[in-house]
């Protein structure tokens, strides 16, 4: 028999209330011990009273009970909302412990949930993503997933697929009955059939990754073209020093920005160019290093000076690495028409796609510049009210380790193998599919997804 926990379950600092969550069989008996009331405390029911230690009132409070199985964890749970205080909230958990609960491990509450079938695996990780998400469609995408949609369509890939083996397997045991007979190309079309499927839920997680980490940008030039001013003009304040000295952007400064449906971690680089200067050099290195995590690149050009051999080489090492990218013309309000002509000119010459003009100094073309991310990024319109997308990487590579295992299936098929061999690979992708959802996991990976819930939760 699990122990009673509790823990603190809304954030430390000085607020109206503060939450004291206890789970467990000796829930109640703790609550009657600590707390008076006029009221009998009923399921279901918050009633108000006070927290009584050493027959000294500490606080005033609401206490709610939930009745097992009736509660977030499946077990006896109280909560205690008392007043928000760092102070007062610490001296009555420490009252709690001291008759009898102990104290909770981050993500015990949920990891109890799970263990007692209140939710599985895959709903429990849209808890932590509701918790930690950053904005509106993050937030809807998880509760989507926490009410169970991804949970169902798995359930459902995988009856499918126990269907598939029932159907190879009986034509392979009974084959004196009338049973349809199981053509190996008729295995194949199914087979692919479910790849497919499986397949487009993988590619919602290329978005599902943006919605969930933002979209890394970095705002690349040489020194002096606008980095930092176009970077503080999208955060809307002072971070970046601007300064008009040729690189004073020492070191990379990032800033998260929300923009529609999608959130820019952007990062401002030193300025991109052949120099001695070692201090800048690192600067430099890390700039170019840190394409390499990077969803999409701001390349300035300075419109008053012109597109020079240092920016190409930039703009094809980006084009080589295949990132997505917009060339800006910055400081528009300083640029000659013919300048710009040539810039346009010369662009287009090296097959860099037409540049955005902007002036951060007037706040000109910055609506243009946003407006060409979101539209590369399709943030508009992806329907994430409909849809099922997946936010999570664990999910993600269990979906294609299961798509891995189809295959492996349909290549048995195409060796000639007797279709029961097809049978096992099923099996095991209908397993690794299991995995998402809890159902085949081994207590270590449950470990590790609940270590990454907050204390209290
Ligand atoms: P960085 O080195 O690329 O980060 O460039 P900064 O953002 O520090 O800008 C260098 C100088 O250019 C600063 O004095 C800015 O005020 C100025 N600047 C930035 N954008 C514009 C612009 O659109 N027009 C004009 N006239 N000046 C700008």
């Amino acid at each position: 028999m699990s122990s009673t926990i509790a823990a603190i379950g809304t954030a430390l600092s000085n607020s109206g209330i503060s939450i004291i969550r206890l789970s467990g069989k000796d829930s109640l008996n703790i609550i009657n011990k600590i707390f008076k009331s006029s009221a009998k405390l009923e399921p279901n029911h918050i009633i108000y009273g006070k927290i009584v230690d050493n027959n000294e009132v500490i606080d005033n409070v609401l206490v709610s009970y939930f009745k097992a199985p009736h509660s977030y964890t499946g077990e006896d749970v109280c909560e205690i909302n008392c007043h928000g205080g760092n102070q007062i909230t610490k001296e009555i958990l420490e009252i709690v412990l001291e008759n009898g609960a102990s104290l909770a491990e981050p993500g015990e509450f949920s990891k109890r949930a799970f263990l007692n079938g209140k939710m599985d695996l895959s709903q429990a990780e849209a808890v932590i993503n509701l918790i930690n998400a950053k904005t509106k469609t993050e937030t809807r995408i998880a509760a989507k997933n926490m009410e169970g949609d991804l949970s169902k369509r798995i359930r459902e890939l995988r009856e499918e697929l126990v269907e598939l083996m029932a159907h190879i397997e009986v034509s392979v045991d009974y084959p004196e009955y009338d049973y349809e007979e199981v053509e190996p190309t008729s295995i194949v079309s199914l087979l692919d059939k479910k790849i497919n499927e499986i397949d487009n839920i993988v590619k919602t997680y290329e978005h599902g990754k943006y919605i969930k980490n933002g979209v890394n940008v970095a705002i690349l030039g040489k020194p002096n073209v606008g980095k930092s001013s176009l970077l503080n003009n999208l955060a809307n304040y002072e971070k970046a020093i601007v300064t008009d000295i040729p690189g004073t952007t020492r070191d990379i400064v990032e800033e998260t920005i929300n923009l529609g449906n999608i959130v820019l971690n952007i990062s401002d680089t030193a300025g991109i160019r052949d120099t001695d200067d070692i201090i800048e050099k690192i600067g430099v290195e890390k700039s170019i290093k840190i394409l390499e995590e990077m969803d999409l690149v701001l390349y300035l050009i300075n419109g008053q000076e012109g597109v020079s051999k240092e920016d190409f080489e930039i703009l094809s090492k980006i084009q080589n690495k295949g990132l997505k990218y917009i060339t800006v013309i910055n400081k528009m309000d300083l640029t000659e028409k013919s300048i710009l002509d040539s810039i346009l000119k010369e662009l287009n010459k090296n097959g860099i796609k037409e540049p955005i003009c902007i002036s951060v100094e007037n706040n000109e073309g910055i609506d243009d510049l946003k407006n060409e991310i979101i539209e590369l990024f399709d943030a508009n319109d992806l329907d994430y009210s409909h849809e099922l997308i997946i936010t999570n990487e664990r999910h993600k590579d269990l979906l294609k380790k299961a798509i891995g295992y189809l295959e492996d299936a349909k290549k048995e098929i195409s060796f000639g193998q007797p279709i029961d061999i097809v049978s096992i690979y099923v099996k095991k992708s209908t397993k690794t599919l299991g995995e998402i959802i809890g159902a085949d996991v081994t207590q270590d990976i449950i470990a590790k997804i609940f270590e990454k819930f907050c204390l209290g939760k």
